[in-house]
C-alpha cells in the first residue's frame, strides 16, 4: 500500500491480482511461495477496502483475465516491470489486446538507464556499479503518495476463477480454492527487518560470510515480491548517517545488474553465455544432491536447509552451485531449476546469472579454474560446523574438525551418512579440463 506506483495514479481504477494458472499448475501443493503471497494479497484487499478501493483476484491465466475484463470497458492496463522471458511473453500478449503501460517499480534503474558511452550496456559489474554509484547520489527516493483514486463498480467478492474453456465460477477467497495447502510462515514486517539490519550493518562486510551469523538483511523475499519498495530500502541507507553502508548498496544493486543483464540478453535465461561445455547429464548424482546426500557435509546441510526453509545462506548457495556445476559436472540449468523450485526469493534474473556466474559460464563470471573447495571453506565459515550440524543431525556427534576433512569423511563409516560421491580434487581438474578444451 504504500510507497506504490500503481496507487498513485489518480484515476477511475480496476486493482487487480491474478493467480496465474500457467505459474500455479507447475508448482507443488504445499509451495511456500503460494502461502506467503496470498497472505499479502488478502493484506492487500483488506488494506485497498479500508482506504475506499478493493481488489478482485482471479485464478487463470493472464489472458483469459483480460479476454474478461476488455469487454467491459477497460482502456489501459498499468503494471510494475517484469523482464524474465516468460513475463515478457505474457506482457506482450496482452498489450495486443489493449494498452498496456509498464511503471518502473520493481528495480532501481530502467535497462537503458545505465548504458556505456557508446549505448551497449555494460557486461562487466565494477563499472556498471562506479556508473550507478554516480547516478545514485541524485536518484529520486521520494515515496508515491496514495492518490485519490475511485473504484470502477465490480464484482469484488472471492476469486474469480476462469477455465481453460473460459467458464467463469466464483469461489471462495482462501489458499484451498487455489489447490494449495496452507504453510505456516513465520513473516515478519520488512520495515522492521530494516530496523533489526540497523544493528549489523556496520559488521556487515565482515560478518556476511559466516554461516552461523544473521549478518544480512534477509529482504530478498519482500524484494522479490514487492512487500517492500526498492526506494525504502534506498531510502534507508541513504539516511543512516556515520554507518558503513557501501557493502550493502553494492549487493543491493547486484540484483539491478542482473536483471539488467536478463533484460539486453534474453537468451542467458537457459544458454552459456560463453564456453560451450554445459555438463554432462547423471540422474544418480542429480538424484543424491537433491537430497542433501553428497557426503559432503556443507553442501548437504545448504540443500536440506532448502528444503526445510525454502532459504539458503548466500554462502553456501555459492559452495553449492560450485559443487554442483564443477565437481558434479551436472548441467547449471538443472541446479537453477532445483533452486527455482525450492527458494522463496526465488528470482529468475538473479538465479540464472548466479548460477551462470558460478559455473563460469556468464557474462562476468568467476573464472572457469576456480573451483570452490567445499571443505576449505566449511572449515572458513562454520569452523564449529554449527550451521552443518544444524541442517545434517546425524552429524552431530562427529567432531567438527572431521566435517571439514574429506580424508577423514572418505575413509570412516558414519551411522546413517553417505561416503562423499566424488573427490574433490579429482573432481575439480576434470572440470577444469572440460572447460579448457570448450
Ligand atoms: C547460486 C545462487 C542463486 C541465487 N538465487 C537467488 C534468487 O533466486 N533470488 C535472490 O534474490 N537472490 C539470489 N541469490 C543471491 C543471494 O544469495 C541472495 O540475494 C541473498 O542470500 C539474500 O539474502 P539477504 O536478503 O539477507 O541479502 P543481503 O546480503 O542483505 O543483500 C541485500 C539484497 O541485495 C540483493 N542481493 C544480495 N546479494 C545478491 C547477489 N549475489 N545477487 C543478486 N542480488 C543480491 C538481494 O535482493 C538482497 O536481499 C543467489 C545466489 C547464488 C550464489
Amino acid at each position: 500500500m504504500e510507497d506504490n506506483p500503481l496507487l498513485s495514479l489518480d484515476d477511475e481504477v480496476l486493482p487487480i491480482f491474478i493467480f496465474d494458472t500457467n505459474i500455479l499448475d507447475k508448482l507443488q501443493k504445499e509451495d511456500r511461495r503460494v502461502s506467503y503471497i496470498f497472505h499479502f494479497v488478502h493484506k492487500l484487499k483488506q488494506d485497498l477496502s479500508a482506504c475506499g478501493l478493493d481488489l478482485k483476484i482471479f485464478y487463470a491465466s493472464p489472458e483469459a483475465a483480460f479476454e474478461y475484463l476488455i469487454p467491459q470497458g477497460m482502456d489501459e492496463v498499468v503494471a510494475c516491470e517484469d523482464y524474465d522471458n516468460y513475463a515478457k511473453e505474457r506482457d506482450l500478449k496482452i498489450s495486443h489486446k489493449i494498452h498496456f503501460r509498464y511503471i518502473k517499480d520493481t528495480y532501481i534503474f530502467k535497462p537503458n538507464e545505465v548504458l556505456k558511452e557508446d549505448g551497449t550496456p555494460y557486461l562487466v559489474f565494477t563499472p556498471f556499479y562506479k556508473k550507478v554509484r554516480v547516478l545514485l547520489e541524485n536518484k529520486n527516493r521520494d515515496a508515491f503518495k496514495l492518490a485519490q483514486n475511485t473504484l470502477i463498480d465490480e464484482d469484488y467478492e472471492g476469486i474469480t476463477k476462469i477455465d481453460a474453456n473460459g467458464v467463469v465460477t466464483k469461489l471462495p477467497l482462501s489458499l484451498e480454492s487455489l489447490g494449495f495447502e496452507k504453510i505456516e510462515l513465520n513473516i515478519k514486517n520488512p520495515h522492521a527487518k530494516l530496523e533489526d539490519f540497523k544493528k549489523y550493518i556496520n559488521d556487515y562486510k565482515q560478518k556476511r560470510d559466516f554461516l552461523n551469523e544473521d549478518a544480512g538483511s534477509n529482504l530478498s523475499v519482500d524484494l522479490r515480491f514487492g512487500t517492500i519498495s526498492t526506494r525504502a530500502v534506498l531510502r534507508f541507507v541513504f539516511d543512516l548517517k556515520g554507518y558503513d553502508t557501501e557493502p550493502f548498496i553494492r549487493q543491493l544493486v547486484f540484483r539491478d545488474f542482473y536483471a539488467y543483464l536478463l533484460f539486453h540478453m534474453p537468451r542467458i535465461e537457459s544458454q552459456n553465455y560463453r564456453y560451450s561445455f554445459n555438463g554432462i547429464e547423471d540422474n544418480q548424482k542429480f538424484e543424491a544432491f537433491c537430497k542433501g546426500q553428497t557426503g559432503v557435509p556443507i553442501v548437504d546441510a545448504g540443500v536440506r536447509e532448502l528444503l526445510k526453509t525454502g532459504a539458503m545462506h548466500n554462502r553456501v548457495r555459492m559452495v553449492v552451485a560450485s559443487f554442483f556445476t564443477k565437481d558434479l559436472l551436472l548441467p547449471w540449468q538443472w541446479g537453477e531449476k532445483f533452486f527455482a523450485e525450492h527458494l522463496m526469493d526465488f528470482d529468475k534474473a538473479s538465479n540464472v546469472l548466479s548460477w551462470q556466474w558460478s559455473a563460469g559460464t556468464g557474462v562476468d563470471p568467476q573464472p572457469y579454474f576456480r573451483v570452490f573447495n567445499p571443505y576449505l571453506q566449511s572449515k572458513k565459515f562454520d569452523k564449529d560446523a554449527k550451521y552443518i550440524k544444524r541442517f545434517c543431525p546425524e552429524l552431530g556427534h562427529v567432531e567438527a574438525k572431521y566435517l571439514h576433512d574429506e580424508n577423514y569423511l572418505f575413509n570412516n563409516f558414519i551411522q546413517g551418512y553417505p561416503k562423499p560421491i566424488v573427490i574433490y580434487k579429482t573432481a575439480s581438474k576434470i572440470a577444469i579440463e572440460y572447460y579448457k578444451k570448450s
